[in-house]
């Protein structure tokens, strides 16, 4: 059985792939990054398109619903010059399993140079990454992993901090279903951060002790000596059952307001992937408040990080070995 590292390192027809950060080198996050850089500078350009990827089909596949991440993927693939088509599919109207091969079979027909996938099971991208000629890359699977959603977290943070080395960030909220959690462990814990899990028992993944972070229950105890808090979107759509007492309870234990982040850093900053649910689990007026918020730079950082991710894939970049 391919391991995810594998995937990532040689795909069908020895295209590359991108499903998760699970595999990937400190190395390979960093240049990445770097090449991410570079265009968050073309982006703030007037004229913000290159012909990098003239003459390439970039499909995204999208089996749920997205807004942010379907939209950064168009806008970066455009902005390198690609040919960009999006697919929506409404998942509940389909027999899984067998729609998702066949979808995927057909579109592979078209020749499409990169398929971005999204899809509500996990490990349903790698198992399409198996059947088509071309790179793949996971744009959120099921409760499983989010890598440019990491990535573009990774990015905003090193370009205000600096380094992600030794930097306390607390990642707050429902991990259990949360696959920007799951991909911003493995991500922070390869490029050396300290992570923290502050949730309640209930939203708090399995497999947790396993994850090489520090678990709390109480906000103020987690988040003391924080340089970076992220906030997590409670998953009710992939719930079954009740895990949360009340929603007014939820904010009262677990939201971020300006009292609780007081125990963090005193220029301790607040990230969220979005969407947000204000009054859930982050305050309305700090999730507004440019000084404390990064959650705007995130969604600029998304369209960089996404290009930067295709350019790697297409030009092969990214399973270089580093320098001996
Ligand atoms: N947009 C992120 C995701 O697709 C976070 C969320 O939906 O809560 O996982």
């Amino acid at each position: 059985m391919t391991t995810y590292a594998e995937t990532i390192a040689a795909g069908l027809n020895g295209h590359g792939h991108l499903l998760g950060i699970e595999g990937l080198r400190a190395d390979q996050i960093s240049y990445l990054l770097n090449l991410a850089d570079g265009y968050v500078d073309q982006n703030r350009a007037v004229k913000k398109t290159t012909d990098l990827l003239s003459g390439r089909t970039v499909i995204n596949l999208f089996f749920e619903n997205s807004t942010r991440t379907l939209t950064s993927f168009e806008l970066a693939a455009k902005r390198l010059g690609a040919d960009v088509i999006n697919m929506l599919v409404a998942s509940s109207s389909i027999k899984k399993g067998e729609t998702l091969i066949d979808t995927a079979m057909t579109l592979n027909a078209m020749h499409p140079d990169v398929m971005v996938v999204r899809h509500s099971d996990s490990g349903a991208v790698k198992l399409l990454s198996e059947k088509v000629n071309g790179s793949v890359i996971n744009a959120g699977d099921g409760s499983h992993e989010h890598p440019t959603q990491a990535l573009l977290d990774a990015l905003t943070i090193r370009r205000r901090k600096g380094d992600l080395y030794g930097l306390r960030v607390a990642i707050c909220g429902d991990i259990a279903h949360s696959r920007v959690a799951r991909s911003n462990i493995h991500l922070l814990n390869t490029m050396g951060a300290e992570v923290r899990l502050i949730a309640p028992p209930t939203l708090l993944p399995a497999a947790v002790e396993r994850m090489g972070v520090e678990t709390f229950h109480n906000m103020k105890e987690g988040l003391e000596g924080c340089d970076i808090v992220m906030m997590l979107r409670l998953q009710l759509e992939r719930m079954q059952g009740s895990f949360v007492p009340s929603i007014r309870e939820y904010f009262r234990y677990f939201g971020l307001d300006q009292e609780k982040l007081a125990m963090a850093k005193p220029d301790a900053l607040v990230m969220h992937p979005g969407p947000m649910n204000r009054g859930v689990e982050i305050d309305s007026e700090l999730a507004d408040d440019l000084d404390r918020s990064l959650i705007r730079t995130q969604v600029e950082m998304g369209v960089a990080v996404r290009m930067a991710c295709l350019h790697a894939l297409t030009q092969g970049t990214l399973n270089e070995e580093p320098a001996a």
